[in-house]
Formats: structure tokens, C-alpha cells, sequence
């Protein structure tokens, strides 16, 4: 059942990515497992999948300790204090950045593991009140100052749009932050300014999300079934 959800998804991802001339290879697909179990993750990995994404730390350290060691997992839940040293260990990029103080305490783990990791800033596109991330308008200063910490990578920006019921409709949302990720890219301000990352689409909005440049798609529910809990 997974494997020909992920298939579909596959096929889903290349029309797409046809439709507005890009390469199907220049879009990573993160299978986004909370929730679900290391069987339904190890049925998503034999079927090809690497890249996954997880919400919740605890949870997910216990599953990266038991699952195959080639996995990327990138971590796309809220990021808490007390957890950022967790986050450091097990994800190899972390993609909801969103201030200074977190920024500063992932680098000064990544110190202490003497690793670097790679990070994307999440931006409160829609600037919705209720939701985490940097508004679009302090992003610059965000990643100036993520430029000077040497052991983080701020490879892109990570978004999620208002929920939208018509998938179209958040389409303002995706071109605005491909707006945005190129004024910050001008300014120089990522770690490689000619290869900017923008996480953004989930399983009702990814085709719209490649459409308006998508390099990271998030899929959950497509690929895994409903999550019951
Ligand atoms: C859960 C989640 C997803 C996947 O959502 P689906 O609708 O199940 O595809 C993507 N991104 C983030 C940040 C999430 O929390």
C-alpha cells in the first residue's frame, strides 16, 4: 500500500515538475512519518524513499537509533530549548529556525558534536498570529546573523501557507516566499546564494508548491494514510 502510495506521489511530483518545466530531480520529497510506525517508515525505504521528516524529538530519536543508518531526517516540528541538543545529534537538517537564541544554541551544540548542520529558516509567510516562525520582514537580520555562527548552514526557507481549502488559493503565499528567498539570496545571505532551498507543499498543496518552485516538498497523509491519533 505504501509503495504504490509512493509511486503515485512519484508520478504526481514528475507531472507536475513538467507542467512548469523543472527537472523532477531537483525536488525532494520528504516522507513526513509522525506518527507512524517503523514498519510503515521501513515500507517507505524499501520502496526507495531516504528522506524523512519527523515533529516530535522524543519520538523521533527512538526511531532513528533502530532505523537504517542512510535515512536523511529532517526535523519540521517546533523546536524547543531543551530539546535543540537532541535536534543537533539525530537530524542532519533542522528545518524550523525561526530566532536567534534557538539559532545561536544549535550552533553552539554543533560545536561540541564538531559537526555542521544544515537548517532552513521558517518564515510566518502568511504572518498568522498564532503560528511559529520569523516574519517575513526580519528574515534578513535572522540570517545575518546565522552567517556568522561556522557550524550552522542556512541552506533555504521552510513555510507553511494558511490553510487553504482550494489548494490554489495558497498559491500567493508560495510565490511570496520564492519572492523572498531570491531578495535574500541577492543580499548573499544564505550559505550557497546560487542554490537556495524553499521547503513548502504538503499533501493538498504540493503540486501547486512545485509550480511556484518548490525544492522540498513535505508529504505526510499521501504517502502514509490518515494519521488515527
Ligand atoms: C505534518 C506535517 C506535514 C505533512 O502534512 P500532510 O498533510 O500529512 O502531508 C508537512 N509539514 C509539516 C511542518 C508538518 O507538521
Amino acid at each position: 500500500m505504501i509503495a504504490e502510495n509512493l509511486a503515485h506521489l512519484r508520478s504526481r511530483i514528475r507531472k507536475a515538475a513538467q507542467r512548469c518545466n523543472r527537472k523532477y530531480q531537483d525536488i525532494t520529497l520528504i516522507a513526513v512519518s509522525k506518527k507512524k510506525s517503523d514498519e510503515d517508515i521501513l515500507q517507505a525505504y524499501t520502496a526507495g524513499q531516504l528522506a524523512f521528516g519527523e515533529n516530535y524529538l522524543q519520538e523521533a530519536a527512538a526511531k532513528i537509533n533502530i532505523l537504517p543508518d542512510d535515512i536523511c531526517w529532517h526535523f519540521i516540528g517546533h523546536l524547543q530549548r531543551n530539546k535543540a541538543k537532541l535536534a543537533v545529534s539525530h537530524f542532519a537538517v533542522i528545518e524550523t529556525v525561526d530566532r536567534l537564541q534557538l539559532a545561536s544554541l544549535l550552533n553552539t551544540h554543533a560545536a561540541a558534536l564538531k559537526k555542521t548542520i544544515k537548517i532552513l529558516i521558517q518564515v510566518n509567510i502568511g504572518e498568522e498570529q498564532q503560528k511559529s516562525g520569523v516574519s517575513p520582514a526580519e528574515t534578513a537580520t535572522l540570517l545575518t546573523q546565522i552567517k556568522k555562527m561556522p557550524h550552522l548552514q542556512a541552506t533555504g526557507l521552510m513555510i507553511i501557507p494558511p490553510y487553504c481549502p482550494d489548494p490554489d488559493d495558497a498559491r500567493l503565499f508560495f510565490i511570496k516566499a520564492r519572492q523572498l528567498s531570491r531578495q535574500l539570496a541577492d543580499k548573499g545571505l544564505f550559505y550557497d546564494n546560487n542554490k537556495v532551498d524553499l521547503s513548502m507543499g504538503m499533501s493538498h498543496d504540493f503540486e501547486v508548491a512545485i509550480e511556484e518552485g518548490a525544492t522540498i516538498i513535505r508529504v505526510g497523509t499521501a504517502l502514509f494514510g490518515a494519521r488515527t491519533y
